[in-house]
C-alpha cells in the first residue's frame, strides 16, 4: 500500500500536477474564474435546482405533464462525456476519438451498435457537445431522461432529439436569465455553495509575494458581488471586503470570447449596477465585458507573465493558452476523490502488469509453435511426394502434438485476455459504476485527459492547494520525457 502522503508532505489529492514546466516566480499576475473555481458549488443541490427549474420550463412550454415526476440523478453522469444530440446518445471517448462506451437514455449500447454508429473510418465527433463543466451535468441529465422517456413512450414528444436539445438549451438559458436559479442560490447560499476555509489565506500568500490578482468571471456583477461576499466574508482580518483582494475585477466577460474578441470594457457603477463606457486604467472599480488584448495593454502584463486559474477546459483554458500564451491551471475537483481511489487500485494495475508480461511470453511461445508447425507441414509435403511411410507417420504425430499445444496455449491466451478485461472493469467500478475513471478509458487516456495534458500547464483539485507551494516554486514537468527515456524494463 502506497501512502497518500509523499515525501513533500502534501497529500497527493492536494498536489499540483505539471504538464508544462512553469516558474511561479516569473508569474506577475494571477487570475481566477469564480464559479466552481473560487466558489465551489455543492454539486448535488445546485444541479438538482437547475434540473428542476429547467424541467418546469419544459412543462410550461407544453411538453407532457408527466415529465414533472423526473428527479435529478446525481450519480449517472460524469464530466468529460460527449453528447450525440442527433441520436440521443451519451458517449465516453478516448484520446483517439474511439467511442468506448455509450448509452441511449439508460440503455447501454452493445459493442456492435457502437461499432456501427461511431467507430468507422471518417467518423467525426466535431458536432457533439462535451460535458466540460459541472453546470452541463444537469443539462445532459435532463436530456438522458427525455431520451429514456421517448423510448418508453414513443410518439408522446413529437420532436427529434436535436429539437429537444435545442429546447433544453433555450430553457436552461431562460432559467439563468430570469433569475429562477440565481435567486434561489442567493437566498440559501449555504445550501448551494461550499466555503473553502483556506481560500483567503491562499490569496493573501500570493499577494504578499508581490503578485497581483484579478477576478475574471462570466457572471454578472450583482451575482458576483453576492457570491464573493459570501465566500470571502470575514475570511481574513486584513481584508474588509471581497474587492480588497483584487487588483482588477472583470465580470460579464463572455469567456471564451473574452480571449479572442474585441469588446470594450464598461465600468460597473457600484450602487446602481449600471454600465458606463470606459477607457483607461482598470483599477478602483469593477469592469464589465472587455477583451484580453485590451486587458493586457491596460494592465501592462501579458503572455506568460499571467497565470489564469479556472475549471472549464474550453472556456477558461484552451483559448487563453492557445491565443494569448497565458499560463493556465485547471481545477479538477473530481481528483479529490479519484486520487485516493487510484492509490487503492494499484494492486489491480500490478496484477494487470503481471498478466501482460505472462501474455507477452505466451505470444512468443505461440509464435514458436506456429513456426515449428509450418516447418513440419513443409517436411510432410516432401514426405508425401517421396512416399516415405515411416517419415510420414512421425511427422503427422509431431504435427498433431503441435496442434494440441497450439490449442492449449490459445485457450490460455483467451483466459488471460478475459482476466485483463475483468480487472479493467473491476477497477473502473471503483471510480464510477458506469463510466469509470475521469481521465482514463480502460488503459487509455480519455479525451478529457488528452485535453487537460495539452492545454493546462498545471492542474489540481482546488485553488487553495496553491497554499502548499512557494510563490517562487519551479514546477517541473515529467511529460518532457520521451517513451524511450522512461525508466523500467
Ligand atoms: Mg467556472
Amino acid at each position: 500500500m502506497i501512502s497518500s502522503k509523499p515525501k513533500t508532505g502534501i497529500p497527493k489529492q492536494n498536489r499540483i500536477f505539471v504538464n508544462r514546466s512553469l516558474n511561479f516566480g516569473n508569474i506577475k499576475l494571477v487570475g481566477f474564474d469564480m464559479d466552481h473555481t473560487l466558489a465551489p458549488y455543492n454539486k448535488e443541490s445546485f444541479e438538482s435546482l437547475s434540473f428542476q427549474k429547467t424541467l418546469e420550463k419544459f412543462i410550461e412550454a407544453g411538453y407532457p405533464q408527466e415529465l414533472s415526476t423526473f428527479t435529478y440523478k446525481h450519480n449517472f453522469l460524469i464530466r468529460g462525456l460527449m453528447v450525440d444530440k442527433e441520436r440521443g446518445n451519451v458517449l465516453k471517448v478516448d484520446s483517439h476519438k474511439y467511442v468506448k462506451d455509450a448509452y441511449h437514455g439508460y440503455k447501454r449500447l452493445t459493442k456492435e451498435e457502437r461499432q456501427t454508429l461511431y467507430n468507422q473510418p471518417g467518423f467525426n465527433s466535431q458536432n457533439f457537445i462535451t460535458v466540460d463543466t459541472f453546470f452541463a451535468l444537469s443539462e445532459v441529465q435532463l436530456f438522458v431522461d427525455l431520451v429514456q422517456y421517448n423510448s418508453d413512450n414513443p410518439g408522446r414528444i413529437s420532436k427529434s432529439f436535436s429539437e429537444i436539445y435545442k429546447d433544453l438549451r433555450k430553457f436552461i438559458d431562460a432559467s439563468h436569465a430570469d433569475g429562477s436559479i440565481k435567486n434561489e442560490v442567493l437566498r440559501f447560499p449555504e445550501k448551494y455553495l461550499m466555503k473553502d476555509k483556506h481560500l483567503a489565506r491562499t490569496l493573501v500568500r500570493l499577494i504578499d509575494s508581490g503578485k497581483r490578482l484579478f477576478l475574471l468571471t462570466n457572471s454578472q456583477y450583482a451575482y458576483t458581488q453576492s457570491i464573493m461576499s459570501y465566500v470571502l466574508h470575514q475570511a481574513h482580518e486584513d481584508f474588509d471586503s471581497w474587492q480588497d483582494y483584487w487588483d482588477y475585477i472583470i465580470v460579464g466577460a463572455s469567456k471564451p470570447g473574452f480571449f479572442t474578441g474585441t469588446q470594450p470594457f464598461f465600468e460597473v457603477q457600484e450602487h446602481s449596477g449600471l454600465l458606463k463606457v470606459h477607457s483607461g486604467s482598470l483599477t478602483n472599480a469593477a469592469f464589465f465585458g472587455g477583451n484580453a488584448r485590451l486587458f493586457e495593454s491596460l494592465t501592462g502584463f501579458s503572455g506568460d507573465e499571467i497565470l489564469y486559474v479556472g475549471d472549464h477546459i474550453y472556456g477558461d483554458i484552451i483559448r487563453s493558452k492557445g491565443v494569448l500564451n497565458w499560463r493556465t491551471m485547471l481545477i479538477i475537483k473530481e481528483l479529490e476523490e479519484e486520487i485516493p481511489k487510484i492509490e487503492n487500485s494499484l494492486s489491480y494495475l500490478q496484477s494487470m502488469d503481471e498478466i501482460l508480461e505472462d501474455k507477452e511470453a505466451l505470444d512468443e511461445e505461440l509464435q514458436k509453435i506456429r513456426s515449428l508447425k509450418a516447418a513440419t507441414r513443409r517436411q510432410l509435403q516432401r514426405a508425401y511426394q517421396t512416399g516415405d511411410e515411416k517419415k510420414i507417420h512421425n511427422l503427422e504425430t509431431s504435427d498433431n502434438r503441435l496442434e494440441e499445444r497450439l490449442n492449449n496455449n490459445k485457450k490460455l491466451l483467451k483466459t488471460m485476455e478475459t482476466r485483463i478485461k475483468d480487472l479493467i472493469e473491476e477497477r473502473e467500478k471503483m471510480f464510477h459504476p458506469i463510466w469509470g475513471e475521469l481521465m482514463k478509458v480502460g488503459l487509455e487516456r480519455s479525451r478529457f485527459a488528452h485535453q487537460v495534458c495539452n492545454y493546462a500547464c498545471l492542474y489540481s483539485s482546488g485553488v487553495s492547494n496553491l497554499r502548499y507551494y512557494s510563490p517562487y516554486k519551479k514546477f517541473t514537468s515529467l511529460l518532457e520525457k520521451l517513451p524511450h527515456e522512461m525508466h523500467g524494463k
